[in-house]
């Protein structure tokens, strides 16, 4: 039995999440203490409860302590089996991580698998609905990784009630990643979407992020969703990687701030040549090392990415090294497991 202690480093959910993919995908018997201890309401809340259920149906574990708000679980994994699931987390909590823990053991399964998930897709603390469908999921496609998607309904934090669709196949054959150098933008675009929310934030929105950024292509959607909400989006097509920087509009907070946050984020990606942001960055570690490994740079390193690479260490071995190239690059290097 591996004992992970989930109050190290960033002490969030992650190091939850990410040792039941190990768990499952390595077959191990794990046992998470302190879960959340970082966080201001430690334990198991109804995010983190419906990722451990997903994980607990999909090979059928064993499973001590799946219940709102403890802080000790134990997952005994068994056999991953592909299947029609339908997850969802009862609130606007993220389902797109629910998604990054199963995804990696459904595609190691014998056929392929069809989920549904409902819940939040977009609430500024996790990966939104499109960073997966634009970032994440082409990023994973180069290893070979072989995932379709859709989106049916949005579910804006706090009223969640949004819906999409995955398709996982498992994949036999999968490649090394190397991002070391940023190539060359083949495409900037901005994008607003929103739904319940006066069309002239979205313009505003758009006007204050091209008066910033050398951008022509911008664009607003008005989706379908439950509640009221706003996100921004600027996507940056690269050769190899498409990268996505986001913020969600909030009340109280300008169109014009909200625009801002943005052009920060991306000034900040820019500062670098390295091709990989923050976020994506602890998000790639585990499907290249359960892969082919490879290697990426990053512009800086987060407490998600050291956190996300102390648990792997632990629970697969010393396989992912974290070293500084220079003031503005970390490099990650991971041997495959
Ligand atoms: P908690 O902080 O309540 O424990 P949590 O379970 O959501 O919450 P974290 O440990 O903070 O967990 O992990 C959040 C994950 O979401 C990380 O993988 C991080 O890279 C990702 N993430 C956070 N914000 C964004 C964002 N704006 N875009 C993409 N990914 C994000």
């Amino acid at each position: 039995m591996i004992v992970i202690d989930g109050s190290r480093g960033e002490g969030g959910g992650q190091i939850f999440r990410s040792s039941l993919t190990l768990a499952m995908c390595l077959r191990k018997n794990i046992k998470i203490i302190n879960i959340r201890a970082g966080r201001k309401k430690p334990g198991l809340l109804r995010q983190h409860l419906a990722c451990l259920k997903a994980a607990e149906k999909i090979c059928s574990a064993k499973v001590v302590g799946d219940q709102l708000g403890c802080q000790e679980v134990v997952f005994s994994p068994g056999n991953i089996r592909a299947g029609e699931y339908v997850f969802a987390v009862g609130s606007a909590g993220s389902t797109t991580l629910i998604f990054q823990t199963i995804l990696s053991a459904l595609a190691m399964a014998d056929h392929e698998s069809h989920i549904t998930f409902k819940g939040g897709t977009h609430n500024g603390m996790a990966p939104s609905y499109d960073f997966i469908a634009q970032c994440f999921i082409p990023t994973v496609r180069a290893i070979g990784y072989q995932i379709e998607s859709n989106i049916e309904r949005y579910g804006f934090y706090p009223s969640g009630g949004g819906r999409w669709n995955a398709i996982i196949k498992p994949h036999r054959t999968s490649k090394a990643l190397y991002l070391l150098e940023r190539s060359k933008i083949c495409d900037m675009e901005a994008v607003v979407t929103q739904a319940k929310i006066p069309e002239h934030i979205a313009e505003r929105e758009l006007k204050h992020i091209e008066s910033k950024l050398n951008i022509n292509k911008l664009k607003y959607n008005i989706v379908d969703s439950h509640g009221s909400g706003n996100i921004l989006s600027l996507r940056l097509s690269m050769n190899d990687i498409t990268e996505v920087f986001e913020q969600v509009g909030e009340i109280r907070v300008s169109a014009e701030r909200v625009a801002s946050k943005v052009v920060d984020k991306v000034r900040e990606y820019l500062s670098s040549s390295a091709p990989v942001g923050e976020y994506l960055a602890d998000q790639l570690i585990i499907p290249m090392l359960l892969n082919k490994g490879g290697s990426f740079r990053t512009f800086n390193k987060s407490l998600h990415l050291s956190t996300n690479i102390d648990i792997v260490n632990q629970i697969a071995g010393e396989l992912v090294k974290l070293t500084h190239t220079c003031e503005t690059q970390w490099q990650v290097s991971i041997h495959s497991i």
